[in-house]
């Protein structure tokens, strides 16, 4: 856990943010700002940067079934949903804690 990373304080449960679902490597909760009627995030319980320093299998199958499961319990199945991260500043990472956007419960539009 690094102190000032917003995702570390809200993963080891320091600021009391309700989780809409946890497995032992992952937590999830809404997004603060949704971009769609249904905006979760994804992130690992410990401090990973982005996308490009994820090397453990385990926590990769761990992130990717909690936001399969959280869209399941959400029924986002039948509306279809996306599950998108931003790597990079370049492609608007602003958050550098590793988070997978779950979105869904509208029609989406295009990727970019
Ligand atoms: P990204 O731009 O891909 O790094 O996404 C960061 C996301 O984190 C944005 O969708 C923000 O709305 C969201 N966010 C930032 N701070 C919080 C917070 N304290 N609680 C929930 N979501 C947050």
């Amino acid at each position: 856990m690094t102190e000032e990373c917003i995702f570390c304080r809200i993963a080891s449960g320091e600021l009391n943010t309700e989780f809409v679902a946890q497995n032992e490597h992952a937590v999830a909760f809404d997004d603060i700002a949704p971009a769609a009627p249904t905006h979760i995030l994804v992130v690992p319980k410990q401090h990973i940067s982005s996308l490009r320093e994820l090397d453990d299998p385990i926590v990769a199958a761990s992130l990717l079934g909690l936001a399969q499961q959280v869209a399941a319990e959400r029924g986002l199945h039948d509306c279809g949903y996306r599950v998108v991260t931003n790597d990079g500043e370049g492609a608007g990472q602003t958050v550098f804690h590793l988070h997978f956007h779950v979105m869904g419960g509208r029609r989406l539009g295009p990727m970019a």
